[in-house]
């Protein structure tokens, strides 16, 4: 469990993102403003920080900066602004990962556990769980109701992502750019053809679709199913 800072200055969602990983065990530190935040993140020392871009004494991005130049401090970003080129911008100013406004809590949960994987915070990674799903990234296995899956070593890194994105959707163009490091190139039949072997293999189908949901003309996801 990590210690976490959260600088949001919309009650609401402050109080839930607290709660929700309070919940988890995380030891959560909130705050409303950005100098708050500063001075919280330099007292705690966090290993990691949900930061609202949007804040009422100084813009995220700007604070974004000030942290950068205390703390290599892992950071996701919530955002209300959707758009790539902004997207880029709040990565390349320094953020780990971001969040889109509005975010479920199963989106926060996926952002935490990745950004704090990727720094080391837990150690050896714990599998992530999705339904009857087992997602274990360090020994590069999966298994469905525990029966193993034999998947391919792209099948599975397709597979790894959407568990670390579980319930977001992800556009073909992302899976290119992330899962077959073909960020300008590559077809999304590519991402069609492996999204319905693994589909196969998670005994679903595309009409009939448990944990991969595609969502015509945006993207795909992977989802708790229902019942
Ligand atoms: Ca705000």
């Amino acid at each position: 469990m990590a210690s976490i800072v959260i600088i949001e200055d919309e009650q609401r969602i402050r109080e839930l993102v607290a709660r929700f990983l309070a919940d988890r065990g995380h030891d959560v530190e909130s705050t409303a403003t950005a100098m708050e935040g500063l001075q919280a993140v330099v007292r705690v020392s966090p290993e990691l920080v949900i930061l609202d871009m949007g804040l009422p004494d100084l813009d995220g991005s700007e604070l974004l900066k000030m942290i950068r130049a205390v703390s290599e401090v892992p950071i996701i970003v919530a955002t209300a602004r959707s758009e790539d080129r902004d997207v880029i911008r709040t990565l390349d100013s320094g953020a780990d990962d971001y969040l889109v406004k509005p975010f479920s809590v199963d989106q926060l949960e996926a952002r935490v556990r990745a950004v704090l994987r990727r720094a080391g915070a837990e150690g050896r990674p714990g599998p992530l769980k999705v339904g009857d799903l087992v997602v274990d990234v360090a020994a590069r296995e999966a298994r469905l109701g525990g029966e193993p899956l034999d998947l391919s070593p792209k099948e599975f890194d397709l597979l790894r992502f959407l568990a670390e994105r579980t319930g977001e959707v992800v556009s073909k163009r992302e899976l290119l750019a992330e899962v077959w490091r073909q960020p300008y190139g590559g077809s999304e039949k590519t991402v069609d053809v492996h999204i319905s072997w693994l589909r196969k293999k998670l005994g679903e189908s595309a009409a009939e679709s448990r944990y991969l949901q595609t969502v015509f003309g945006v993207g795909v996801k992977l989802v708790q199913p229902e019942g």
